[in-house]
């Protein structure tokens, strides 16, 4: 079967084999985070000559690479991460696939990579989700984690741009990342290792940013730590993230409650729910801003009682409170270490607007045409 609705035409071949839906309702019942996968994915080419051609919605399988595909030694690769919901009314809805189809486009220039339309990032969701909706699990807390990927897929060892790239879609339902209640991490600066520096490529969603993070992670875990914070490569104490997530910091409470984030300095990752958590706390009534907060000022905020909550977020744990921090001068905890108010209250504005239970002012709901 072929259709034609973007400027690129789809070839459409439905896996030969289908997942019973007992054997379906059983994964769903379960399914962790990035551990099972739909039943198709998305595939198209790019080569210098053609541009993006020969895209198809196929079963979902593994891909026989080259072992001098480009991709393998020089880490030409980006990706994005985002997510449906089943909605209300049963239907499916994708969360700010526009700002996430831009960042992907960020990235790919960033990386040497040709740009996919957005149209085109947006087609292919539309196409995975219509044929694997059943897989979009309806449960509270659970979704369609959605990953969208290119990378350099040319054979040769040169060291140059790849003059072929592949772009790939899949969709993996996920589960709650906190299954027992959301839960504090206990975070870890890291102020020997950098996971970014000024002209590098920290704004970019690129696997390498996260291959050079690991060895930190490990240390974060061998210090009972959850996760890795991250500080400016130059003075070492400016805040910019954790791990995979943005982090925000609360001052004051109650009505004066104020938010506070990293500002993008080109070595932070440009979250999509940071952004979308600076407008929904001013549409809560607070005041909300970017700008510098230094470790010191971490803790002697939290000393004084004048910061009084601090989480980060993200896509996939969408909120994730911080109750206290370790490094190597010393440790301390966030107020009582346990989730703050307005963290909880945001996270539920976030969460229903997601679900279609609240308004969605900003139009940041893309409904799946089924
Ligand atoms: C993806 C990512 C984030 C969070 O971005 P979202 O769009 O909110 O999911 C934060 N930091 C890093 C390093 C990331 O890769």
């Amino acid at each position: 079967m072929s259709t034609e609705t973007s400027a690129l035409h789809f070839t459409v071949t439905a896996a030969a084999r289908r997942v019973a839906p007992e054997q379906r309702k059983r994964l769903l019942a379960d399914p962790g985070f990035g551990r099972i996968f739909t039943e198709h994915m998305v595939r198209i080419d790019w080569n210098r000559d053609r541009g993006w051609h020969d895209a198809e919605l196929r079963g979902y399988a593994p891909l026989q690479l080259d072992p001098a595909v480009t991709v393998l030694h020089y880490a030409q690769a980006v990706f994005e991460g985002l997510k449906a919901f089943r909605q209300k009314d049963g239907g499916i809805s994708v969360f700010r696939p526009q700002a996430h189809a831009a960042r992907f486009r960020r990235s790919a220039r960033r990386m040497a990579l040709p740009e996919l339309p957005e149209s085109v990032f947006i087609e292919a969701i539309d196409r995975l989700m219509t044929i694997d909706g059943e897989w979009v699990p309806s449960a509270p807390e659970q979704s369609m984690y959605l990953r969208p990927f290119m990378f350099g897929s040319e054979v040769g060892l040169g060291v140059r741009p790849s003059a072929e790239v592949t772009f790939l879609l899949i969709g993996s339902p996920s589960g709650s990342y906190f299954p027992s209640g959301v839960k504090p991490v206990t975070v870890w600066l890291s102020e020997d290792f950098s996971r970014a520096a000024p002209g590098g490529t920290g704004e970019a969603k690129t696997g390498g940013n996260y291959a050079g993070g690991l060895l930190a992670q490990a240390q974060a875990a061998e210090q009972g730590c959850d996760q890795v914070v991250w500080v400016d490569s130059q003075e070492h104490r400016w805040v910019e993230e954790m791990g995979g997530m943005n982090l925000c910091f609360v001052f004051g409470s109650g009505r004066n409650a104020r938010l506070l984030t990293p500002a993008l300095t080109g070595t932070l990752l440009p979250g999509v729910t940071r952004d979308s958590l600076l407008q929904l706390a001013k549409d809560l009534g607070y005041a909300a801003e970017e700008g510098k907060i230094s470790t010191g000022e971490w803790r002697t905020g939290c000393a004084d009682g004048s910061l009084t909550e601090v989480f980060a977020c993200g896509t996939a744990a969408v909120i994730t409170p911080v109750g206290a921090v370790k490094s190597a001068h010393g440790s301390w905890s966030v107020s009582d270490g346990k989730p703050g108010d307005l963290t909880m209250r945001l996270r539920r504005s976030l969460v229903d607007l997601q679900r279609g239970v609240a308004p969605d002012p900003h139009g940041w709901l893309h409904p799946v045409a089924l």
